[in-house]
């Protein structure tokens, strides 16, 4: 057990953000210690790449896997070629095109990055994040910034800093506070040492919008799976992890609308009866179909930026509520649905039913 320190939730206003906003945290950063601050995906908690100690007190503070790697948050593409031993033209094609922003590169690593930052992988992950504060955090500390979601490991992401203190109260000294978060799903993953350009991990960047760059870019199997099939092994070590998951059981229920309601609702009558807490996690448009007492709405199913944003909050708030089971609707998985869908069954841990 690590011992407990005071966690300070540092405000910052967005509309009039200044460099000494910055000193603390940069301050903490340099002196291998970690900060949690939101970008434009979700919150990350960030300590100094390059520092095998602050590494280690990442995953210590998580509670994540060691085998776990890293991505590394940069504020300049010259960052690239200092951090990995290979730049194919892929790369500089997909940064032109989506950095700063929601794109996550796999490359070659360089001496310079430390195996405890990689997880012991050849590998590194690099991301240039829009989110000012972000931008700002790793300007002002001059260092590279590796940041996993700052939540307990095996939980849903942070996307509002209550949440980053809920989880990592006592193991981090400061929160910067930046509101909620635009995105609210982590980045996409693409994998450009693996021959074809592969897609680890579908995030808000969709999978036409990199094939429009790239086009022979591909997913990887396992990302896009629909069972936890252990013949499929994901590349990103992250993905075989169950994870996002909140403490009550989710299952997610497939088939044409009416039968899904219709299901949910059986199961709600029977298990309220056994005196089991029920939720259903639903879209907009049938919300009202359902006669559990604690139904959420995601959002419309026409608007896939907002269910996004609200997936992980909801799960959290779940678990506020004590809800021991969770029935969950299913999503499209086009564009952003792909990513969507991806948390949703690895919080329900591949549990899904069709009816
Ligand atoms: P998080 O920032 O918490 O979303 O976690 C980072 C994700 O990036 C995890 O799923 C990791 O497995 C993945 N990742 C980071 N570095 C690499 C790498 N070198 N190769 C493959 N996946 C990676
Ligand atoms: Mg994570």
């Amino acid at each position: 057990m690590t011992e407990e320190i005071e966690t300070r939730i540092q405000k910052m206003d967005r509309s009039s953000l200044r460099r000494e906003d910055f000193f603390k945290a940069a301050e903490i950063l340099r002196n291998g210690g970690l900060v949690a601050f939101p970008t434009e995906t979700v919150y990350g908690l960030g300590g100094n790449a390059l520092d095998t100690g602050a590494a280690a007190r990442i995953y210590a503070a998580k509670g994540r896997p060691s085998d776990n790697p890293l991505i590394v948050h940069i504020a300049d593409r010259e960052a690239v070629v200092r951090l990995a031993s290979e730049v194919p033209e892929e790369a500089w094609k997909l940064a032109e095109r989506f950095w700063p922003g929601p794109l996550t590169i796999i490359l070659k690593k360089s001496e310079l990055v430390p195996d405890g930052t990689t997880g012991g992988l050849s590998t590194v992950a690099i991301r240039m994040p829009s989110d000012e504060i972000a931008v700002a955090l790793i300007r002002e500390s001059g260092l590279y910034i590796a940041a996993p979601s700052a939540n307990a490991s095996g939980r849903p992401s942070t996307t509002r800093a209550e949440h980053v203190y809920q989880d990592l109260a006592g193991r981090i000294p400061l929160i910067l506070d930046g509101g909620p978060v635009n995105i609210g799903l982590e980045s996409t993953i693409i994998d450009l040492t693996a021959g074809v350009p592969m897609i680890l991990r579908p995030g808000y960047i969709s999978m036409e919008q990199l094939q429009d760059v790239l086009p022979n870019a591909v997913y990887d199997r396992a990302a896009v799976s629909r069972t936890a099939d252990s013949g499929i092994v994901a590349k990103a070590p992250g993905m075989k992890y169950r994870h996002y998951a909140p403490k009550g059981k989710l299952i997610i229920y497939e088939g044409d609308q009416e039968s899904v309601v219709r299901a949910i609702n059986e199961e709600t009558k029977k298990q309220c009866a056994d005196g089991r807490r029920v939720a259903v996690l639903a879209a907009e448009e049938t919300r009202e179909c359902y006669i559990c007492e604690n139904v959420k709405s995601a959002g419309s199913r026409r608007d896939e930026e907002t269910i996004a944003a609200n997936l992980f909050e909801l799960l959290r708030e779940f678990d506020e509520e004590g809800a021991e089971l969770i029935y969950s609707e299913s999503f499209e998985t086009v564009q952003l649905g792909q990513a969507i869908m991806n948390r949703l069954l690895k919080a329900a841990g591949y549990h899904i039913v069709r009816v």
